[in-house]
This record gives structure tokens, sequence and C-alpha cells, in this order.
């Protein structure tokens, strides 16, 4: 207890914990939702927090199991050139639908391969994929179109990601200029194996993006440190874009840094007619989001790329 109040956590036997040891568990784990909630709260134990607990576990035991068999996938958002809405690319997101739970989240994906030490097969996985995607784009007349894969900066940190990438590509002989990695900026790849993985990642020809910046990790002198190619503006700019003076200022500044950095700048999250406009008036050439297309399997993919053809090819005529 404090003078700011207490929070309190409650667990009850037998209906939560029937040992002593475990009741103080589930005690503690109601703290933290107490916690949660704010201050001065209290919270009863409730099966939610060890389904919580037991459902996390239970991802990380399946995890290997649902690599080697197909379960993760990757499934992939294009990106547009703003003004004509011509595809530049597309952006490759992990999804697995676990039989029982359901939809598992990237970053729950993403947090399990790192507790168990397969970030890297989970990389392997989604560049895989991204390589196959590259393979069809040229039949599908998209010859230039890049692919992008997430990496989360903690990953340099825990296994050879260039040579991960170099495996997987040099099987596929993809030209590297078409593969990009997109990491988002954190105080963690200050670290000189983050910067030597990024250097060999460069030299190796990929391209790099940088993910959801200004999102809170950002730093001017990273961006400029790096070697970056793309430059992702987190979606949160795009809301109330229309009206927002605040959010207009922002966007045309970071537009213009990205400019003068020689770096292609995207944005994130468009959702609707009204924010690709006002954001193309704003200098954006580049955007992402549910208005082009939510993200798809990648057997959707040729389907949407002809379906827009088709389109574009009607309102010519
Ligand atoms: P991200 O890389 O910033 O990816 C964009 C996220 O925004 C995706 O969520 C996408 O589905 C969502 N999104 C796209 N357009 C819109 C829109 O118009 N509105 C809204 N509200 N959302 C939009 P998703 O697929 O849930 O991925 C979440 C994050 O998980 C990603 O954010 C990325 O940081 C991470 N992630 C995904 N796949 C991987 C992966 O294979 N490896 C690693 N390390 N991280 C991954
Ligand atoms: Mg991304
Ligand atoms: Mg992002």
């Amino acid at each position: 207890m404090s003078a700011g109040g207490a929070s309190i956590g409650i667990a009850l036997c037998p209906d939560h914990a029937q040992t002593a040891e475990d009741l103080l568990i589930c005690a503690d784990i109601a703290l933290y939702g107490a916690k949660d909630r704010g201050r001065q709260q209290w919270c009863e134990f409730e099966m939610v927090f060890r389904t919580r607990t037991e459902r996390q576990h239970q991802i990380q035991q399946e995890l290997g199991m649902a690599l080697s068999s197909g379960q993760v996938v990757a499934w992939f958002q294009p990106q547009v050139e703003l003004q004509s809405e011509a595809v530049i690319g597309f952006e490759a997101l992990v999804r697995w639908h676990h039989p029982y739970l359901g939809p598992i989240s990237p970053p729950e994906i993403v947090a399990a391969a790192q507790a168990t030490n397969q970030s890297d097969r989970l990389t392997a996985t989604v560049a895989e994929a991204a390589c196959q995607l590259l393979d069809e784009l040229p039949a599908l007349g998209l010859p230039k179109a890049h692919v992008s894969i997430n990496v989360s900066p903690r990953e340099f940190e825990l296994y050879d990601v260039a040579s991960v990438l170099d495996s997987v590509t040099g099987a596929h002989r993809i030209d590297p200029v078409l593969f990009e990695i997109e990491i988002t900026e954190e105080a963690m790849l200050d670290t000189a194996v983050a910067g030597e993985q990024l250097r060999r990642i460069e030299q190796s020809g990929y391209r790099l993006a940088v993910d959801d910046f200004g999102a809170g990790h950002s730093s001017l002198a990273y961006l400029v440190s790096l070697n970056v190619d793309r430059l992702k503006l987190d979606r949160r700019f795009v809301r109330d874009i229309a009206t927002s003076r605040e959010n207009q200022e922002v966007v045309g500044a970071l537009v213009g840094l990205g400019r003068s950095l020689s770096m292609d700048v995207l944005i994130e999250g468009v959702e609707t007619r009204e924010e690709a406009r006002t954001l193309s008036m704003l200098g954006c050439q580049e955007a992402q989001g549910y208005l082009f297309s939510r993200p798809m399997p990648a057997a959707q993919v040729a389907d949407w790329v002809r379906e827009r053809q088709g389109t574009a090819l009607a309102e010519v005529a």
C-alpha cells in the first residue's frame, strides 16, 4: 500500500486454486489485472487470466509444428503509387489460423517465435512465401514490384538475418533489389550486432524500409546513419488528416524529410478516398491501406491484380 492507494488482487480457494502456492500465483495475476485497470482498483482472479497464460504456452508449444505443416503462412497487402494507384509492391504479413484457438495475431506469433528460439524459422517461412510471390509477379505484368517482409529489431540479436535471407532468396535466384526488409526503429538497433547485420543486408543488395515511423521510437540520427530506402509513416498520422491541421503539417514535413534524404515515403493505414486525396495533395507518393486492399492470401493476389488491370483498361476505353 502507498499514499497513492492500494491495488488488490483476489484469489479464492478452492474456486481458483487448490494449493497455497497456486493460490498466491493466481492472486498475483489478479493483482496485475487490477493494476492494468488503473490505480486503486481491485480485481478477482478470473479464468480469463489463466486462459491468457495457457494460450501463450499452447502457442509456443505448437508453433514448431505449425511452421513445419504450413499452418503459418504469409498474406500480402498491396502498396500503391497514390496518384495513379499503380501497384508498386506487396508487404508480407504473417498469419496463423489455429484449428481451435482461431486466428493468432502477428505480435503473438513473433513473441512465441522469440520465446522458443524459432525466429529464424519464422522469417525463413515468410521470406520463402515472399520469394514465391516475387517469382509470379513478372507474369502478372509487375516485373518491378517489390515484396517486403517484417523483421523486428530484437531478431538481429537472435540469429543471422542476412544469412537466412541469402539462403532463401538465393534458392529462388531473386534479385535482392526487389526484396525489402521493414524494420521498426527502436533503441535496440543501436548495437554493434544490429549495425553489422544491417551492413551485410545492405551489401547483399536488399532494400531497407523503416516501419511505423513516428510511432514513438523514431530518431533522426538513426535515420540518417542507416541507409534507408523507404520511410513508412505510421498510420496514426492518417486519422483525421482531412481536417487535422496538425497532422497535415507533420505529414508535409515528414514527406519533405524523406525527400531530402532521398527516401521513398509511403503512408500506412489509408482507409478512405478523402484521406488518399488529402495525402496526395500533401506530397505523399506511396500508400498502403484498406482502401486499396486488405491483406490477402497469396493464392488471391493474381486474381486481385488481374481484376484491377481489367478495371483500369475499362477506364481507359
Ligand atoms: P506493420 O508491419 O506496420 O503492418 C501493418 C499492419 O497494419 C498490419 O497488421 C495490417 O494488416 C494493418 N493494416 C494495413 N492497412 C490498414 C488500414 O488501412 N487500417 C488499419 N487499421 N490497419 C491496417 P497485422 O497484419 O496485424 O500486423 C501487425 C504487425 O505485426 C505488423 O505491423 C508487423 O510489425 C508485425 N508483423 C507482421 N508479420 C510479421 C512477420 O512476419 N515478422 C515480424 N517480425 N513481424 C511481423
Ligand atoms: Mg511492416
Ligand atoms: Mg507499419
